[in-house]
């Protein structure tokens, strides 16, 4: 098993060596700035009290608040969130918003408990987190297994914690706008329009920088999309329309392939709302998860689970381009090897960047309290999304080195500057 700590620090060193940095921004870097580890008494449905280990991981806040999304699953470790919360100090960065990074992780499996179950477990990570979170200081959002009505019942319950704490101080103004401490909040308690879509139609702006810059055209360009949920859909329809052909897709049951044209993502979508499964779909041929991702074709789009390209697949993966829009889907030895083939990988910080940058429209609105109409969002995220790509191709013909070390290159070299702009 890979550690993920461990690759995330690797991954640092490995560009300490490229921007020559001095020890002690590494020092400062390789660890979370602070770790909070706790234990949630949560009572379950059946009247006990069941103990759940919970941790939230702030990494570095040289550029901003800490920021970064809450995990409820199974495999949940304290060195995953660590990893996690170094990844997100250099998503933030390479797309420029002015945040630092954070993660945070519940060890639960949600899927065998009730609504209620998780909606106390939710109140209590928050209670427990509390006096570490707020909109200048740690900014949570939804993750994996977590969602918008689970930001919901949190922005709640740190609301009433800051009743608790304007009664017991007798100040009837402390904390102002607690709303803008959580984002990826339903749009009736605060949230953004477009949030949803956000991060499959950041992938999309990359897709079309990475086209122009290798010069292909929509219609001649191929794309095959490993996992159909809310990234991988809204990322295969949004460059559907706009002419790209989509070739394959696939989700945890398996996926289907088209010989000729392109598969309507819409379509695809009614179907399996129907029938509980894409495959079978109308037309189109059964393949295997594995084999999706070695058909031949010019991008491959991994939206699903993590490690899914590792020593044992790389060498038959047959395209020129990976955009990662998951998180962390090739190991590390499978990216050197992708780099000896000659294909250029989008890496995951900048390629999924969308999710994060419309969480931080989401705090901008809510701490102006005015609210942008979705179009506004849509124009402001390409705005962000198109300097960054730029940015990072620049860096990547200048340092001549794979594409995930030039965006991390980006990434701390901004880091690096905030910290000895404090203290040189
Ligand atoms: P989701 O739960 O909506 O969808 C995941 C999809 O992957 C589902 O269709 C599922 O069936 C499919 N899947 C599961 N196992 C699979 C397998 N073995 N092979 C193929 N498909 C499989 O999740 P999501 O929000 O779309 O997130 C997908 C990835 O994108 C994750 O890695 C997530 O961390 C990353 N990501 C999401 C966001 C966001 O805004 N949602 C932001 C950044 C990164």
């Amino acid at each position: 098993m890979i550690n993920p700590y461990k690759s995330a620090q690797e991954q640092l060193f490995n560009v300490g060596k490229i921007l020559k940095l001095e020890p002690r921004i590494i020092d400062k870097l390789k660890s979370p700035k602070n770790i909070i580890k706790v234990d949630l008494k949560v009572k379950m449905d059946s009247g006990k009290i069941k103990t759940f280990k919970a941790f939230r991981s702030q990494h570095d806040d040289s550029r901003g608040p800490f920021k970064g999304g809450i995990r409820f699953h199974p495999n949940v470790t304290e060195d995953e969130v660590k990893a996690l919360s170094m990844w997100m100090t250099w998503k933030c960065s390479v797309v420029g918003i002015p945040y630092g990074g954070a993660k945070g992780g519940v060890i639960c499996n949600p899927k065998k408990m009730s609504q209620k179950e998780i909606e106390r477990l939710a109140r209590s990570y928050i209670r427990a987190i509390s006096p570490n979170i707020g909109p200048w200081l740690d900014v949570p959002a939804p993750d994996v297994n977590t969602n918008p009505q689970i930001m919901a019942w949190m922005i709640d319950e740190y609301q009433k914690i800051q009743k608790e704490k304007r009664k017991s101080l007798k100040w009837s103004n402390l904390g102002v706008n607690p709303l803008a401490t959580i984002t990826g909040k339903p749009l009736e308690l605060g949230g953004s329009q477009g949030r949803t879509e956000a991060t499959g139609q950041g992938g999309v702006f990359i897709l079309q920088n990475l086209a122009k810059k290798l010069k292909l055209k929509p219609k001649e360009t191929t794309i095959a999309v490993q996992g159909f949920g809310n990234v991988g859909y809204w990322f295969a329809k949004l460059a559907y329309d706009l002419g790209y052909k989509i070739k394959a897709l696939s989700d945890s049951q398996g996926g289907i392939i088209i010989e000729n044209g392109s598969l309507n993502p819409e379509e695809v979508l009614e179907f399996k709302q129907k029938n509980g499964s894409l495959v079978n779909f109308k037309g189109a041929k059964k393949v295997s998860n594995e084999e999706l991702l070695e058909i031949k074709v010019d991008i491959l789009v991994p939206a699903a689970l993590e490690n899914v390209i590792d020593k044992s697949n790389v060498k038959k993966i047959k395209v020129k381009t990976i955009i990662e829009l998951a998180n962390g889907p090739i190991t590390p030895q499978a990216d050197k090897i992708l780099h000896q083939r000659g294909i250029i990988n989008i890496p995951d910080i900048l390629a999924n960047a969308g999710g994060v940058t419309v969480s931080y429209f989401e705090w901008v609105q809510n701490l102006q309290g005015y609210y942008w109409e979705k179009d506004e969002v849509g124009k402001k995220l390409k705005t962000i999304m198109d300097k960054a790509f730029e940015e990072f191709w620049d860096k990547y013909k200048e340092l001549k080195v794979n594409p995930r070390m030039a965006a991390y290159a980006v990434a701390v070299e901004r880091v690096k500057k905030a910290i000895k702009l404090k203290s040189s």
